[in-house]
């Protein structure tokens, strides 16, 4: 499928991959495809050196990472080395964690792409949260229990985010599930904004760190204990719904092994 989405004045096409939680075997065969073709990949912090391992052995691999806190490139800079790469190169890809349409600033790349014009297409991935309900053994949606899955950001967790703190009245409801993005490490202030919005003290939750990675972790808990988890290693995505219950409750070997390394790492605290 080829959906170019407009003019080649300039000569290359940049292809916004999404590589997935992490694990390569989750990467799309397109994506594993262009990644071993391209001339230039430029990357996100995110993306897990076992995937950037596929790029082919001439090609140019830049990390344009700007995770908060530490130097990177700003907005402006990522947008003017996938303009310049594009007109140097035939493909560019510019590869992003998980999926490239969820909280990765793919909306502005766009923007300066098309301003530009040069051609795009988007090749979708795995996003954290999806991949994070899998390795708990849950389904987001239940018809029993979760109409609906809320992808939403914890904003206060990001200081380059200047917007306010997630307005989460509205989004607490019975036959939802959220996941929460970004979700900090502040949990007591989550706890406390996710009640006031009327979230039940008894409504499960669980955090994955690092999501599909031989290190991740998980632990579940309950929006009422959400206070007493400890800090897990980022990235960590935070799911809140009834449908959790499923595998809180459901003690099968797999699940109760990384219970008890939870556990562990609880009473080391
Ligand atoms: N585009 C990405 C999200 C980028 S925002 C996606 O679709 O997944 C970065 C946030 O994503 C992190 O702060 C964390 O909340 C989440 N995240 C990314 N990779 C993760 C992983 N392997 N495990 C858990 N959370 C992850």
């Amino acid at each position: 499928m080829d959906t170019a989405h407009n003019s080649t004045k300039a000569s290359g096409k940049v292809f916004f991959v999404g590589a997935g939680p992490g694990d390569p075997e989750l990467l799309t065969v397109k994506a594993q495809r262009l990644l071993s073709r391209a001339d230039v990949i430029l990357h996100d912090d995110l993306v897990s050196p076992a995937i950037l391992a596929l790029a082919a052995p001439g090609a140019e691999v830049i990390s344009v990472g700007k995770r908060y806190g530490a130097k990177g490139a700003t907005q402006a800079e990522i947008n003017e080395r996938m303009i310049a790469a594009a007109h140097r190169y035939r493909e560019v890809v510019r590869l992003k964690g998980g999926d490239p349409g969820i909280f990765g600033r793919l909306a502005e790349e766009i923007d300066a792409l098309e301003a530009a014009g040069i051609a795009f297409e988007i090749v979708p991935g795995v996003t954290a949260g999806i991949a994070a309900a899998a390795s708990l053994g849950v389904s987001l949606t239940d018809r029993r229990k979760a109409a609906r899955v809320i992808v939403v950001t914890n904003h206060l967790a990001h200081p380059e985010t200047k917007s306010e703190p997630a307005d989460w009245r509205g989004l607490i409801r019975e036959d939802s599930t959220l996941v929460i993005y970004m979700p900090g490490h502040d949990f007591a202030a989550l706890r406390a904004q996710l009640l006031a919005a009327g979230c039940p003290l008894d409504m499960p939750a669980a955090i994955v760190s690092r999501a599909s990675l031989s290190d991740q972790r998980y632990l579940f808990t309950t929006a009422g204990q959400l206070d007493q988890l400890p800090r897990l290693d980022s990235p960590a995505v935070l799911l809140v719904g009834r449908t959790l219950d499923q595998a809180r409750l459901r003690g099968d070997s797999a699940t109760a092994l990384a219970l008890s390394e939870a556990e562990a790492i609880l009473s080391s605290l």
